[in-house]
């Protein structure tokens, strides 16, 4: 049985309707990102899950029972808040220990779990510190801790680490996953970096419009996406309009297709286009701009009409960049890596 189950959830706003028959079942103990940009209703669906917001039409169980009209307090379900949301005047230890406090827990227990949840998140020597006496992600370790503690059945985290630098946002990250794996806790995330969500998740929900437009493992929806926007959200893609006919694109380089005659969608990632010197079989261009980034170089192509193509190769050291104006032509390297979708790159 799915510990979480969201069914045909929809929420508007007045006359905005911002979720659009939503539905998503979670194993316990599995990780889904919801990811998407900014607007597509994330935060109206996380909110939904945790009783502050009630939807207009749909259901929301845990664990099988219907929790769809019971307040935040009676769902079993913990949330951790984009700006940690601790008490100042609190030590981080009362921190910890407020919701067990507050739902009359015996002291001696609340003394343990507390000690656990520090020891969980390798914190204890901060224990009797203040939040502002704290680094921005030992805070929203705290916060995290805070939410554990209460065992919730399920965690949601509204974009938990958008106070923090990148470098540390990657290891809270790493970090973060590895904790919920320890503790084993159904989690949902809410975000919109695609590096985030690739990093944490089992699976990723791509919403857009209030709908999820793709749900799937991030290797599932990197490699095989289903709309030119997923495409586009997840990694870098060269989106190439194409026709279809007779069993193939009419591409410089035409790629075979099932499909039936019409407009289609020609996907590349930019690490699966070689590029070759001189003109050639391909999309013949030059080279519009050329950055070396130590590991690899990244390269657009004018190629006449439309989008540049975006392309990156492995460097090799002692070589040089070929220089803008270079003309060049590009391929794709295998087949297999081009994903072909019916319809218009943007329609
Ligand atoms: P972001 O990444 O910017 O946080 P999001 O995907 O989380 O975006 P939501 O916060 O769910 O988006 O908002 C979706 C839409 O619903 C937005 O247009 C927002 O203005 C609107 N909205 C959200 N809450 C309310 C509310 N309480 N009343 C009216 N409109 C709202």
């Amino acid at each position: 049985m799915s510990q979480l189950v969201i069914e045909n959830v929809s929420k508007g706003f007045g006359t905005l309707k911002v979720l659009r028959d939503c539905s998503l079942s979670i194993a316990k103990g599995s990780v889904v990102t919801l990811l998407g940009p900014s607007g597509c209703g994330k935060t109206t669906l996380l909110r939904s899950i945790a009783g502050f917001l009630i939807p207009d039409a749909g259901r929301i169980l845990v664990k099988g029972e219907d929790i769809s009209h019971l307040p935040p307090n009676r769902r079993d379900v913990g949330y951790v808040f984009q700006n940690y949301a601790l008490f100042p005047h609190l030590t981080i230890r009362e921190n910890i220990g407020y919701g067990l406090k507050i739902r009359r827990k015996p002291k001696a227990f609340i003394r343990q779990k507390v000690e656990e949840a520090l020891g969980l998140i390798a914190m204890t020597p901060f224990g009797d510190r203040y939040p502002k006496q704290l680094s921005g992600g030992q805070q929203q370790r705290v916060a995290i801790a805070r939410s554990l503690v209460l065992e919730p059945e399920v965690l949601l985290l509204d974009e938990p680490f958008n106070a923090l630098d990148a470098q540390l946002r990657l290891s809270m990250q790493i970090e973060l996953r590895k904790l919920i794996d320890r503790v084993g806790i159904t989690s949902i995330f809410v975000t919109h970096d695609q590096q985030e969500a690739m990093t944490l998740s089992d699976r990723i929900a791509i919403m857009r419009g209030g709908r999820i437009e793709q749900l799937g493992t991030p290797l599932e929806i990197y490699d095989h996406p289903q709309t030119p926007f997923v495409a586009d959200f997840i990694g870098r893609a060269n989106l190439i309009p194409v026709a279809i006919r007779s069993g193939r694109t009419d591409s410089p380089q035409p790629i075979h297709s099932a499909m039936p005659d019409g407009p289609g969608t020609l996907v590349v990632r930019p690490e699966n286009l070689s590029i070759a010197e001189g003109p050639g079989p391909g999309w013949e261009g030059s080279v519009g701009f050329a950055t070396a980034l130590g590991a690899t170089i990244e390269y657009e192509i004018d190629c006449g009409a439309g989008e540049p193509l975006r392309a990156v190769l492995p460097r090799r050291p002692g070589v040089a960049p070929l220089t803008p104006g270079s003309r060049v032509t590009a391929r794709i390297r295998d087949e297999a890596a081009a994903i072909l979708l019916s319809g218009s790159p943007r329609p």
